[in-house]
């Protein structure tokens, strides 16, 4: 494929008349992942404005073209070579909880209550000011070390916990060199009033930009049909919410396989509450039937899989070829690494299609290439980001890996996309680049928060002996 596109004429001298210089990153075979473009540009190259967007795409010498001489070099054009090496954009996940990187093999023969009683009824009542900050960065900063350059965050408010300590997981994403989508929790003893007067000031700092990590918000569904000790009108309430300041909705929906039945019969409510529709995606989504597939395929919602957490939580696997053929959006995510215990998104898309290719044993169905897209632009777009992240096109964010198949040694590259998805890990990465910007090199952050593990390690040291004492001396309840 030999195809250029550019940014407009009139964009690239506003450009150079602020003295911006731009950065010509050549020689790699370069991945867009835009439809059509399964093969990627052989020899290509990505030429980067310095205020973090992509100028063009394309392959070759960008310079033999006199249209791109004209319209984009400058004298002070840096050029870096990535002979060997495959650019891609940079993982979107789609469902995650960040501060979860704090409680990984915890559980480890517990399905989704067993698990979740273990990790948030467990510890979450005993978190103290900082302990979701630095939890919440702890996560981030491993999944940029593994490539995943925008993540959407399923925020959570554990029992106990005031509005403040809640809060810090939205202070620590938008203080890391991350893209961030925040999933916003509208907590269910609030008036409606109450929730937006919260959820106002922080859509005001929303201003999408390569260098910012804040790029979006979606309103996190806690609302579910017949759930003890919740108002019946919740989900309805938080769907209207959503409507009103134009947002995206998630909600976790069908995942466990010991509620399946009783997950099934709610689809009714959740209908009627207006949460089958554009706009609405469902985490996990694993246990349906034929007519909520269906059904929800029709109204224009869609599900984010989670291959590494529902292998983890042995929640089983969603029939993703036969979900997209039914027309239903797919997206991916890594989900807390208390689940997904390691939050590389190439171990994600290289379990996912095994796991499709071992059940069907055909191994024509989906691709490397295809699930590559799932989990990059596909769920882009369901978190309403696509105009920003998910393509390696001109104008948007110049968010992108270098995959490096020589380090560690993967052997000769016959299919781009095939070596990435079945060959490499987080390993091969040789660079990850947010809005233009370097941000991990070689496997290690550039700017590194060496003081990060043994705050973790501390902090995590005192909650586990909070909740200790507790279970060896519970409270004296009187009657
Ligand atoms: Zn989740």
């Amino acid at each position: 494929m030999n195809s250029l596109f550019f940014k407009s004429a009139l964009t690239a001298v506003i450009f150079s008349a602020s003295g911006f210089a731009s950065t010509l990153y050549r020689g790699a075979t370069v991945l867009t992942l835009a439809d059509g473009d399964n093969a990627g540009h052989a020899n290509g190259y990505l030429l980067v404005s310095d205020d973090g967007t992509i100028e063009a795409v394309g392959q070759g010498d960008p310079l033999s073209d006199p249209a791109v001489r004209a319209v984009h070099f400058t004298a002070d054009w840096k050029t870096v070579d990535l002979t060997g090496k495959i650019v891609m954009p940079g993982f979107v996940s789609g469902h995650g909880h960040l501060w979860q990187s704090a409680f990984r093999g915890i559980a480890p023969d517990g399905e989704l209550w067993p698990w979740l009683m273990a990790l948030h009824w467990t510890y979450g009542k005993f978190f103290a000011p900082g302990d979701f900050a630095a939890f919440t960065r702890h996560g981030a900063l491993d999944q940029l070390r593994h490539g995943i350059t925008t993540t959407h965050n399923h925020s959570q408010w554990l029992p106990g916990q005031d509005y403040g300590l809640y809060h810090e997981q939205f202070d620590a994403e938008s203080k890391i060199p991350q893209h961030f989508v925040f999933s916003w929790v509208s907590q269910s003893t609030a008036t409606d009033e109450e929730w937006r007067a919260r959820l106002k000031p922080m859509l005001a700092l929303l201003k999408p930009a390569p260098a910012t990590p804040l790029l979006g918000f979606t309103v996190s569904a806690n609302g579910m049909p017949g759930r003890k000790g919740q108002a019946p009108d919740l989900l309805s309430r938080e769907i209207k919410l959503a409507r009103e300041f134009n947002l995206p909705v998630h909600l976790h929906y069908l995942e466990p396989a010991a509620q399946a039945e009783e997950d099934r019969a709610k689809w009714p409510k959740i209908k009627e509450a207006g949460a089958a529709a554009p706009g609405v995606s469902y985490a996990h989504f694993i246990q349906v039937d034929e007519t909520i597939l269906k059904e929800a395929a029709a109204a224009g919602a869609a599900m984010i899989w989670n291959p590494l957490s529902n292998g983890r939580l042995a929640s089983g696997l969603a029939d993703i070829p036969h979900y997209l053929a039914v027309g239903l959006k797919v997206g991916m995510g890594e989900d807390g690494q208390a689940s997904g215990d390691i939050s590389d998104p190439f171990e994600n898309v290289r379990l996912g299609l095994y796991a499709l290719r071992m059940k069907e044993r055909n191994a024509r169905g989906l691709q490397p290439i295809d699930i590559l897209r799932l989990h990059t632009v596909r769920t882009a777009e369901i978190l309403g980001v696509s105009s920003c992240v998910g393509t390696l096109a001109p104008g948007k964010f110049a968010d992108f890996l270098v995959v490096d198949p020589d380090s560690p040694a993967t052997g000769p590259v016959f299919d781009a996309a095939a070596t990435l998805v079945f060959a490499c890990s987080s390993q091969n990465l040789a660079a990850v680049y947010v809005g233009g910007r370097k941000v991990v090199k070689d496997g290690q952050l550039v700017e590194d928060d060496v003081a990060l593990e043994a705050d973790v390690a501390t902090r995590v040291a005192r909650v586990r002996q909070a909740a200790a004492d507790m279970k060896a001396h519970p409270p004296v309840t009187h009657p």
